[in-house]
């Protein structure tokens, strides 16, 4: 059995940081061997991708 190059379907674009930092801290963990997900500190949701604002509430900067 032969691995697949890729674990995305055909055609999307590979994953990259967003020019304006919102994902900074989710590339720096994978540097540093850990994944790290948003948590609103306001509602407790856990939301990803990456966003300026919780969809849960509308609350901004969610906490990683
Ligand atoms: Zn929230």
């Amino acid at each position: 059995m032969t691995m697949p190059s890729s674990y995305l379907p055909p055609g999307l674009p590979i994953p990259v940081p967003e020019p304006d930092g919102v994902s900074a801290p989710y590339w720096n963990g994978l540097r540093e061997g850990v994944l790290r997900v948003q948590r609103c500190a306001h509602c407790q949701a856990w939301q990803f991708g990456p966003e300026w604002i919780c969809h849960a509430c509308l609350q901004f900067d969610p906490a990683w």
